[in-house]
């Protein structure tokens, strides 16, 4: 089966000892691109040299919702800059996190902002993150109303990024509205093992609605490990666990599924 990863966090900590082999363990598995997303300045820049390092690996750069307070405009600074390089192909991750607030709501609404500028300044989509509280949905309709604010349903067939989605909800968690809003503004969304999680069992009415052209699967390494994976650490060769449960949530044969994602990979990201 084709597979990618449309988010690993190869540049953790947790990979520090064998980065390689795990992607060569990855490589076996079919998994042909992976994209290692930075969440703050000194993973962003490690995203990049990791692309530099691992021509199937791509970059993004960006600074996570938990990290959206530590954050100056030196600091940003450098993260625009960083996302102007060629080998960055998105910006992010960012988002909003109402689950685990560490940080303020202003600050992480604040930080969202500024990405989505640079997204659509810079034609390159913005990864998305968004959790809230269990069985609420607050962080999921302040982020439609951003993404809105920003304009990006504009950004649809007439640019600033043509045909491709102007963002991606990464790790899907949310109700179906929400995900069917997300398709109508030309997201494309990715879902992670979080699927197999309690509480997450509408991503399964999701994944069945979701366009080829814009539906991706993901790890979320070394986080949200799925059943079959070592709990201790996720890894990007696990992400056909995800995979297949998207081949029978869809109905679809496992290697035309495999096909479609590497084909949504390379339309979204631009690395075809
Ligand atoms: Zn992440």
């Amino acid at each position: 089966m084709r597979l990618v990863d449309s988010h690993a966090h190869l540049q953790a900590e947790a990979f520090a000892a064998d980065a390689d082999l795990v992607l060569r363990a990855a490589r076996l598995a079919g998994v042909e691109r992976l994209l290692a997303p930075g969440w703050d300045l000194p993973s962003s820049r490690d995203s990049v040299a990791l692309a530099e390092r691992w021509p199937r690996v791509d970059a993004s750069a960006g600074i996570h919702p938990h990290a959206a307070s530590t954050v100056d405009d030196g600091m940003w600074g450098e993260i625009a800059a960083l996302a102007r390089d060629e080998r960055v192909v998105a910006v992010g991750e960012t988002g909003l996190d109402y689950d685990r607030g560490f940080s303020t709501r202003e600050a992480q609404l604040a930080n969202l902002r500024r990405h989505l500028a640079l997204a659509l300044e810079l034609r390159k989509p913005a990864i998305l993150h968004c959790r809230s509280r269990p069985g609420q949905r607050d962080a999921q309709d302040d982020l439609l109303r951003e993404l809105l604010a920003a304009g990006i349903e504009r950004s649809g067939s007439r640019s600033p990024l043509g045909g491709r989605p102007p963002a991606l909800l990464h790790s899907f968690s949310g109700p179906v509205d929400y995900g069917e809003r997300a398709l109508e503004l030309g997201l494309a969304i990715s879902f992670s093992g979080l699927v197999f999680r309690r509480g997450e069992e509408v991503s399964a009415t999701v994944a069945r609605l979701v366009p080829a052209e814009h539906l991706l699967v993901e790890t979320d390494s070394p986080y949200l490990s799925p059943p079959g994976a070592p709990r201790r650490r996720n890894e990007p060769r696990w992400v056909e666990v995800t995979a297949r449960w998207l081949a029978e949530q869809r109905g679809e044969d496992p290697e035309a599924l495999g096909e479609g994602l590497v084909r949504a990979y390379d339309a979204t990201f631009g690395t075809s």
